[in-house]
């Protein structure tokens, strides 16, 4: 007999073949087993029927049968049963007192679905996209030459105080805007030459700084950043304005949205301005959100500055004036902040975030 086999069943009781059928039958017929235990019991890997076929020739010399006659009797038991056990398993599923109907709706059951802001980082890219610009993905790790020495922020520079961030090592950094990603596109595109094309380029990023918190300020929120260069002189604060209003309009879907801008420095552009949004729970009176001042800064703009054109390529050293270019970058996280009401940017990294305050976002 095959050793490896468990002797599950007393084999000096078979005389015949129809005692091996009575054996199968016995588990079949068994109400202490339900139908899998029966089905692993009778067909399993290490099941009755597998035991039989293991111990072919002992079988055979006990009933003293031919060894086609045992094979063809072992094969009716196996189909038998493996018909028996499959029709036992549709019973059970198409049993109609059972209580338990798969096909019945949900109800009063919670869908988990995007971030407000994910949702709304979507929609602010589709504007873009609408107004000409294409995306660009750029890291959130970056080098100090990307996020400050490139955008004309030297080393001791003290623009550098007004955007402390996270530091790998001494070059790697957490950028802490998007404008990092100017040089990478300006280097590309402006050593094409006389091939040059227009950049009408965008993105929307995650945006490191290590500040402290407010109703304003979060160590980590999105920026949207536009950037657009023509090889010639045609790029101007008209363009710019009109940029920026068709912006704003189209996000907040309100023609008649008041923007403000006020001249400011920034290091990477000349001239620069910042750009406020009218306080959209005083109406422009002043309130504890807006300091009083009527106004919510969404972020700054101007025409490229010299020295970050130069910085992408210094053969343009001496005709850096052909070219002209504008930028734009928001703290889009303020935007989304302002469209739906909430008085409090660090709500949108919340642990238990209230999905009814965004109202204008999620449908
Ligand atoms: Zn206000």
């Amino acid at each position: 007999m095959n050793s490896k086999n468990k002797n599950i069943f007393d084999y000096s009781k078979i005389k015949s073949a129809k005692d091996l059928e009575e054996i199968v039958s016995s588990i079949f017929c068994s109400e202490d087993l339900d139908k899998e235990q029966k089905k692993y019991k009778i067909l399993g890997r290490n099941g009755l029927i597998q035991e039989f076929f293991d111990n072919f020739s002992y079988i055979q010399n006990i009933l003293n049968i031919e060894r086609s006659d045992l094979g063809i009797i072992l094969n009716r038991i196996k189909s038998e049963y493996t018909e028996k056990l499959k029709d036992e398993i549709q019973d059970t599923r198409n049993n109609t007192n059972n209580t338990f109907d798969p096909t019945l709706e949900y109800k009063n059951q919670l869908i988990g679905g995007k971030h407000p802001l994910s949702v709304e980082v979507s929609k602010i890219n589709e504007i873009m996209i609408s107004l000409g610009f294409s995306e660009e993905e750029y890291p959130t790790l970056v080098t100090d030459f990307e996020n400050f020495e490139s955008i004309n922020i030297p080393k001791e520079h003290p623009a550098r105080d007004m955007w402390d961030t996270f530091w790998i090592d001494e070059k790697h950094l957490l950028k802490t805007q998007t404008t990092a990603f100017q040089n990478s596109i300006l280097s590309r595109e402006l050593k094409k030459g006389n091939d040059f094309k227009p950049i009408r380029a965008f993105t929307t990023d995650v945006c490191l700084r290590n500040e402290a918190t407010d109703t304003r300020h979060e160590i980590c929120f999105y920026q949207t950043e536009a950037l657009y260069v023509e090889h010639n002189n045609s790029v101007n604060m008209v363009i710019l304005l009109n940029l920026i209003r068709s912006v704003f309009s189209l996000y907040f879907d309100n023609s008649n949205i008041k923007v403000k801008t006020r001249p400011a420095f920034f290091p990477f552009v000349e001239p620069g301005i910042e750009v406020a949004c009218e306080c959209i729970f005083c109406g422009g009176k002043g309130c504890n959100t807006c300091s009083q001042s009527g106004w919510i800064e969404m972020g700054g703009a101007g025409l490229v500055h010299r020295n970050v054109f130069m910085n992408a390529d210094e053969s343009l050293k001496d005709k850096y004036s052909e070219y002209s270019g504008l930028a734009f970058g928001f703290g889009f996280d303020r935007m989304v902040l302002l469209k739906n009401k909430i008085n409090d940017i660090r709500y949108f990294r919340n642990k238990d975030i209230n999905i009814d305050l965004f109202k204008n976002t999620v449908k």
